[in-house]
């Protein structure tokens, strides 16, 4: 058995933050400019009244295969109601994502504004989108074509209320996002073609609820375990358990586990330590391991492979040798997490969210997540992920029963929220 400290300790690490930002005036102030300007109110009515045509884009685009590689004729849709949406200039850049600018007045520099076109369905599911009531049940309804809706619903809205933001906005379709795709459509953003170097801020609007934002790219998992024993003399304590044995059993079993190609999946033990003398049993012996995935249900179920690795190497030199001294324990300790990176809670555009939300009387609970912000965010570029619509209004990601729920009155308020966020860090300078 492990130690109760074993356990405490993987938990600590593994708390999700939940916090909010220092209250920021200017923030505050902007939001609430913003949200009871008569612009903001004319962008809103037109949302509202435009409200059928948002549904039926919805539909249209999830009726639409997308499945990883296959993003083509979604993406050709979408570009099509991205022109009608108001937006002059709609490309398809080399990777297949569907982009298009929104030019703005000056003073704020760019933002991106993203949802994906892709999904995890192959190319044969049956993507029918059934109806009952105000609930659409489909395969990808939520993931993403709620984000790709709600990005053509906030065009057309800023277009009939005439709203110009301060930086100019790149509304972006992207390809890629989930498994095999590897992100792929954003990374071609960030570090190939026209965009290279030109976007200062990211946000992709895909998620399961508005209260939470991702801000933190959940990349890899990192440990120190600290194998303990009572020790002893090499000679005179031989038959003991020891250490030693059981840290290398379980570096051993680690080097056999067949880990998926794609999404990728690594692992290492990257320094190994321990003992205080040739003729001695140790008493302590440690080593770092790091695992690495872009999927975090492939990072997690390494993760409990490791862990259960690490149990049964303890396990089985307790049953091999003598305990009567004293057993063998293994102290996981988390050293290391999410290395793609972290947008800081009190970065510009976070203490913008905060203060928006505030405005509808929201908090926002920060998330790590493995998103298309994983790409901005390990480079350094402020980035979230977030959903346009309450976390009661969408569920089943990812499975054949995904559902979401356009009744109109919550819709309305869903996207006041979503376009509050992203016209007020349009402003952030
Ligand atoms: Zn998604």
């Amino acid at each position: 058995m492990l130690s109760p400290r074993f356990r405490i300790l993987v938990l600590l690490g593994l708390l999700i933050t939940v916090g909010r930002a220092a209250e920021d005036p200017s923030s505050t102030r902007r939001a609430q400019a913003i949200v009871a300007s008569a612009a903001f109110k004319a962008a809103v009515a037109a949302f509202d009244r435009d409200y059928d045509r948002f549904v039926n884009e919805l539909v249209m685009l999830t009726e639409i295969p997308a499945p990883p590689f296959g993003e083509k004729a979604r993406g050709e849709a979408y570009a099509r109601l991205m022109q009608s949406a108001g937006l002059a200039d709609v490309q398809t850049d080399a990777e297949g994502n569907i982009v298009a600018l929104r030019p703005g007045r000056g003073g704020a520099p760019l933002l991106a504004v993203a949802a994906h076109l892709d999904t995890v369905f192959p190319a044969d599911t049956n993507v029918t989108v059934k109806r009952v009531g105000t609930t659409l049940r489909a395969p990808g309804i939520g993931d993403d074509g709620r984000g790709l809706a709600f990005l053509l619903a906030a065009v057309r809205a800023m277009q009939a209320a005439g709203i110009q933001t301060a930086s100019d906005i790149l509304f972006v379709g992207n390809v890629g996002e989930e498994g095999p795709g590897d992100l792929r459509g954003i990374r071609h953003l960030f570090t190939q073609g026209p965009w290279q170097g030109r976007i200062k801020r990211f946000i992709t609007v895909d998620g399961r609820s508005n209260d939470l934002i991702a801000n933190s790219a959940l990349g890899s998992i990192r440990y120190r375990v600290t194998f303990k024993g009572p020790g002893g003399h090499s000679w005179g304590a031989f038959g003991q358990v020891s250490p030693a044995f059981a840290m290398g059993d379980a570096i051993a079993n680690l080097g056999r586990l067949v880990v998926p190609k794609q999404p990728r999946v690594s692992y290492n033990v990257g320094i190994v330590s321990g003992g205080t003398s040739v003729n001695s049993i140790p008493f302590e012996t440690a080593m770092d391991v790091d695992m690495r995935s872009a999927s975090p249900e492939e990072l997690r179920k390494v993760d409990a492979e490791f862990q259960r690795i690490v149990r049964e190497a303890v396990a089985a030199e307790n049953a091999a040798r003598s305990t009567v001294f004293g057993s063998i324990t293994a102290e996981l300790k988390l050293i290391g997490e999410r290395p793609s990176g972290i947008t800081p809670v009190d970065s510009p555009i976070l203490r913008q969210v905060t203060a928006t939300m505030q405005v509808f009387d929201k908090v926002p609970v920060w998330e790590t997540s493995s998103t298309d912000a994983n790409i901005p965010i390990s480079l350094g570029i402020p980035a979230f992920a977030m959903a346009s619509q309450s976390g009661d209004r969408t569920a089943r990601a990812h499975s054949l029963d995904e559902w979401t729920d356009v009744e109109k009155t919550a819709a309305v308020k869903d996207f006041s929220l979503a376009l509050a966020l992203l016209l007020t860090i349009a402003e952030v300078p």
